[in-house]
């Protein structure tokens, strides 16, 4: 039965199942999901996806990463097709929405378009990229990446998890070798739902946040080298202690990162001594730092403070202190027309709304360099995410698919 598509409303009860059956392909016993990209359980969540498209009469292609992609005709088909989902793989600890929600409720949109015989008049083609999370194979987001031509296919294909298989052998294994060329699979634009992985919607009782901004990423190699010595008998005055320096410098990244707050982070996530003995001064340390900021400018200002504390707490102690630029990503500026697409659906629909950026990477950050790609969020509980207690409401699921929905009809257009 046909009805208006201004009232259109997904199915939320099946939305919610669907979140729900696929989080048995993993399911941890916390509650959480431990689906590795091109694993055992990874390979059951994309049998399940492919089936569940094509049941919707989705036309499903891989490509040669593995990402897959399923066609909903639309009236024009000289247009490239509107884009929506997400991933369907998860952290070795993760949980039941991140990536799934986006991906799950893509296929939702599909489904309700179908129930209500709505025809849109640009087709719409709902994704599951390969590879989001980046805890098997690094770097994270590594398909989207390679379908803006940040990497060649071939480079991303010879990367090795920490078994030492690579990507081609691990593909191969779950029988996802596709034949669709990286980066032919076009489209005139991008959606992604995700969940906020934040704690700002809950804490301000919003309902969905309108991503306008990602934020960019410097990270870097560090090295300390100190002098390793007699931890009885060298003087504190005569010592080179390469863990007393880090010291110094993790407090040195918090000052900075502070300093710009709210509009910077700061961390520093590993370190490790070379040769820790109980009663060895440490000599060698090698150690990482990751700051975000969705301001240009920030960025420069954090590197270059990083830099000068670093050259100036080093100088002080006498040792040496390496810091190596080993990524550096820009911030993202969503399209302005999309962000306002997504924006008016949530007015429309009657969902509190804020603008909001992205503190994590998304693969619409990476499609936003080739395309206009736009971002909707939904509270997660407490903004845990990465972890098996990661929650979110059935109904701001609901919400964010309903957005979504809405989104892609103002883009894709309903052919009357
Ligand atoms: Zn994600």
């Amino acid at each position: 039965m046909k009805q208006p598509a201004s009232n259109l409303q997904i199915d939320s009860a099946r939305l919610w199942d669907t979140i729900h059956e696929t989080a048995k392909f993993g399911a941890t016993p916390k509650g959480g999901v431990r689906r590795l990209t091109l694993g055992p359980e990874d390979k059951l969540v994309r049998d399940w996806f492919r089936g569940a498209c094509e049941a919707a009469g989705l036309e499903v292609r891989v490509d040669t990463l593995g990402s897959m992609f399923g066609l909903r005709r639309g009236r024009n088909m000289t247009k490239p097709p509107i884009g929506l989902g997400s991933h369907l793989d998860t952290q070795p600890t993760g949980g039941k929405f991140d990536g799934v929600l986006g991906t799950l409720a893509a296929l939702e949109v599909v489904r309700t378009l179908n129930d209500a015989g709505i025809e849109t008049e640009v087709p719409i083609c709902i994704v599951n990229w390969t590879n989001e999370e980046g805890s098997r194979f690094a770097p994270a987001m590594m398909a989207s990446a390679a379908y803006v031509g940040d990497f060649t296919t071939d480079d991303i294909l010879a990367r090795k998890d920490a078994e030492g298989v690579t990507v081609a052998e691990a593909l191969d294994r779950i029988g996802y070798c596709g034949k669709t060329v990286v980066g032919t699979q076009k489209f005139s634009g991008f959606v992604e739902l995700h969940i906020e992985q934040g704690p700002i919607l809950e804490a301000e009782g919003k309902t969905i946040g309108v991503v306008d901004s990602g934020q960019g990423v410097l990270w870097y190699d560090g090295k300390i080298t100190g002098f390793e010595s007699h931890a009885g008998s060298t003087p504190m005055a005569l010592r080179r202690d390469a863990l007393a320096t880090l010291a110094e410098i993790v407090l040195a990244v918090e000052a900075i990162a502070r300093k710009h707050s709210p509009n910077a982070v700061g961390t520093i996530g590993e370190a490790v001594i070379a040769n820790p003995s109980r009663n060895v001064i440490p000599g060698e340390i090698a150690f990482t730092v990751d700051c975000r900021s969705a301001d240009a400018a920030i960025m420069d200002a954090l590197d270059k403070e990083l830099r000068a504390a670093a050259t100036e707490i080093a100088g002080r102690r006498k040792v040496d202190v390496t810091l190596d630029l080993v990524w550096r990503k820009p911030p993202t500026h969503f399209d302005a027309r999309l962000v306002d697409a997504v924006e008016n659906a949530a007015k429309s629909l009657g969902y509190s709304s804020r603008r909001i950026t992205s503190g994590a990477g998304h693969d619409a950050c990476n499609l936003n360099t080739v395309m206009p790609a736009a971002m909707v969020f939904v509270p997660c509980k407490d903004g845990v995410s990465h972890n098996e207690l990661e929650d979110a409401t059935q109904a701001d699921c609901a919400a964010g698919a309903n957005v979504l929905m809405h989104t892609v009809l103002a883009l894709a257009g309903v052919a009357s």
